[in-house]
């Protein structure tokens, strides 16, 4: 395991990602040598610019599907690859559900031979349209097994299941953070979750589209924050899961109503279809985080909309996203 950061060599899977990206930042500004491993499907070199030229930091470019192909010492392997907008595992599924089962053996695997520690990046979808609120790590969840969003849902829960089984069978130092929604600056904008879908209507001031009658509820955690509770899990020896997210809980309406506030923006609200399976409410139980990691989110929902709206009116109208 890592207890520190400082002259650790560390592999970030999907670290050219949205979240990825942040950590891996985090990571080198704490002294670490960085091997990020991505396919580069939803990952980006864009969001990885300012490490480039890092003498601590390289892109391997590979799908975790195929193998990763980093030799060496390994102190700690971040295992984030995988889509994770609905948009774009509906529209990959088959690859989403390699990605869970075939990637999530490999990093397993680079972890048993290396001796690293292992965090594997989960999803507050273990818990489906959850039955328990707010959702405890000991709550087992409802999932829709052959629902359209099982690709995701029980590729993480494979991945889990993995995780745990090579932390038995073979000793593998291992965690699993169950991360909730997250958000803030490199966001993909076109990749259709909830916020820069949200931000970028409001800055076209075109209609927010507000799925179903938005009395659905999300805890959004500003990505800095997120970050700074995986580095601690990874830090620490514990075996987990541990819920990383936001402790406020809105409904979809009222956060389509504070973009549109912040913004200034003269949009309406329009609402669509609510999609398949959509979770009615989700919002982590965060005594396991705090007791054990010292953890909790300290960014107010407002201050992180703010930096995420002034980024993503700095970059314009993104393509749109795939159907
Ligand atoms: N949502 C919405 N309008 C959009 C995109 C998403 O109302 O343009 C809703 C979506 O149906 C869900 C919530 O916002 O209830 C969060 O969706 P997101 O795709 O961000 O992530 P999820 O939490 O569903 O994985």
């Amino acid at each position: 395991m890592v207890a520190e950061a400082d002259g650790a060599r560390i592999v970030v899977t999907g670290g050219a990602g949205f979240l990825g990206s942040w950590l891996c930042e985090r990571l080198v500004g704490e002294g670490a040598t960085v091997v990020c491993v991505d396919s580069l499907v939803t990952g980006s070199r864009e969001n990885v610019a300012s490490l480039e030229a890092h003498p601590r930091f390289t892109v391997v470019r590979a799908d975790v599907c195929d193998g990763i192909p980093v030799d060496g010492h390994v102190d700690m392997v971040f295992h984030l690859a995988s889509v994770a907008s609905p948009v774009h595992y509906l529209r990959l599924p088959l690859e989403t559900l390699r990605t869970g089962s075939v990637g999530t053996t490999h990093a397993l695997d680079l972890a048993a031979r290396t001796g690293a520690r292992f965090l594997l990046g989960s999803t507050s979808e273990v818990y489906g349209d959850p039955l328990e609120h707010p959702q405890h790590e000991s709550y087992w969840g409802n999932v829709n097994p052959i629902g359209p969003r099982s690709v995701y849902d029980e590729a993480k829960r494979f991945a889990e299941a993995s995780t745990a089984a090579y932390r038995r069978a073979r000793g593998t130092d291992t965690t699993i953070a169950r991360i909730f929604n997250t958000y803030g600056p490199r966001m993909a904008l076109a990749d259709g979750r909830v916020v820069p879908a949200f931000v970028q209507q409001a800055l076209a001031g075109e209609p927010l589209t507000v799925a179903g009658d938005g009395s659905q509820t999300r805890s959004l955690c500003w990505v800095g924050d997120t970050v700074d509770g995986l580095v601690r899990l990874a830090a620490s020896g514990e075996a987990g899961p541990v819920n990383i997210g936001g402790d406020v809980e809105i409904t979809v309406l009222d956060l389509a109503r504070r973009v549109i506030q912040i913004t200034r923006s003269s949009s309406t609200i329009e609402h669509v279809p609510l999609p398949q399976d959509d979770p009615q409410v989700r919002r982590p139980d965060l005594t396991q985080a705090e007791g054990l990691l010292g953890w909790r989110p300290r960014t107010p929902l407002d201050d992180g909309l703010t930096r995420t709206i002034e980024w993503m009116a700095a970059r314009g109208r993104p393509e749109r996203v795939p159907a």
